[in-house]
């Protein structure tokens, strides 16, 4: 692979912007270069525009360089900024599985490339021959989420593996819920790889879906093709400082996933009982995806009581379906006793 053939022409000459904040860097007494308010602190001055201390923590935990972390405004900026740094409108394609998440596609769309679908097979899994058989020689980017969201399994890591081996363009791993997952990360073969890019958040098992923080793993050449193009300031300071604190009790997630885990196994269980419920698909996620009788009905029916899940119905392949997240064990206790009650 050659990233200089893989990134857009006008990418690769720009001239990025470059801040006050990158144009001096260290400690000093006085700051009067980036015509900030010297008032109302620690608000009035800009953050640190490539996160630096918060990418020294996060490479320990992660076990990766800080120059392999790219930190965005959600997980949607890191996919947003694929698009935008490698693939040229209205000649340049993608190649994706379906059903997934759905940000790819509009991701494409907004950017005004091909996003071409491969459908899953009955087990929601995939082979390597055919998502290369979509591909030619304008396929810039295949895009696989593991574990997959809506259907919330894991996709199978050697068909991963040859799309690394074999794809001449880049391959993203979208691992947004791999801290439910049984399965490995694909972290550890970045060195392998410098066509992976691995996308994963703190929106999910960390908890802080609010604060807007998403992370993207690869080469320190493709990180720095990301740093290029960013908004200048993408993560703002109380982001910043927040995430500094939470990642100081790495043990408080473990807990949490722990907890939803079982839940999620309780949850499926309590599921299984109902006559409604016809599957319950395997889930290496923080959701089950299920199939019921009347998945439109019983999604409107759970909103009259306050109840909110996700109806995938209309999603090629999840026909009957419903997207149920897992709650606390109160709020999953909601959910069971208000589906058991109707079936009385
Ligand atoms: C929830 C989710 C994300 C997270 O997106 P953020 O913008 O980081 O909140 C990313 N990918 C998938 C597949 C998801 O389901």
């Amino acid at each position: 692979m050659e990233l200089s053939k893989l990134i857009r022409k006008n990418i690769a000459s720009l001239a990025p912007y470059s801040c006050a904040r990158n144009e001096f860097e260290g400690e000093a007494r006085v700051f009067l270069d980036a015509n900030e308010n010297p008032y109302n602190e620690p608000f009035n001055r800009y953050p640190d525009p490539l996160q630096r201390d918060l990418k020294r923590r996060i490479a320990e935990i992660k076990g990766v360089r800080p120059g392999q972390i790219f930190l965005g405004n959600g997980s949607d900026e890191s996919i947003d900024l694929a698009f935008r740094a490698f693939c040229e409108p209205r000649v340049d394609n993608v190649v994706a599985i379906a059903p997934t998440y759905g940000m790819y596609q509009v991701c494409a769309d907004i950017n005004d490339v091909e996003y071409r679908k491969v459908l899953l097979d009955e087990n929601y899994s995939f082979r390597a021959e055919s998502l290369l058989a979509a591909c030619d020689e304008h396929t810039k980017l295949i895009f696989v989420c593991s574990p997959n969201n809506p259907t919330g399994n894991a996709m199978p890591f050697e068909e991963i593996v040859k799309l690394l081996e074999q794809f001449e363009g880049l391959v993203v791993v979208d691992e947004a819920y791999i801290d439910f997952s049984s399965q490995p990360s694909l972290l550890t073969r970045l060195e392998d790889y410098p066509n992976l890019l691995v996308f994963q958040t703190f929106s999910k098992a960390w908890g802080s879906a609010g604060l807007r923080l998403g992370l993207a793993f690869a080469s320190e050449e493709i990180i720095a093709i990301y740093n290029k193009i960013k908004y200048p300031y993408n993560i703002n300071v109380l982001t910043q400082q927040q995430m500094l604190d939470h990642l100081q009790t790495p043990s408080q997630v473990r807990a949490w996933v722990a907890i939803l885990l079982e839940e999620r196994a309780r949850l499926a269980a309590g599921l299984r009982q109902l006559k409604v419920v016809q599957h319950i698909y395997p889930s290496d996620a923080n959701f089950l995806l299920v199939r019921v009788d009347d998945p439109v009905g019983l999604y409107h029916r759970l909103v009259g009581e306050g109840i909110i899940v996700r109806n995938r119905h209309s999603v090629r392949l999840c026909e009957g379906c419903l997207r149920i997240t897992v709650g606390t064990p109160r709020e999953n206790d909601i959910l069971l006793e208000t589906l058991k009650r109707w079936e009385k």
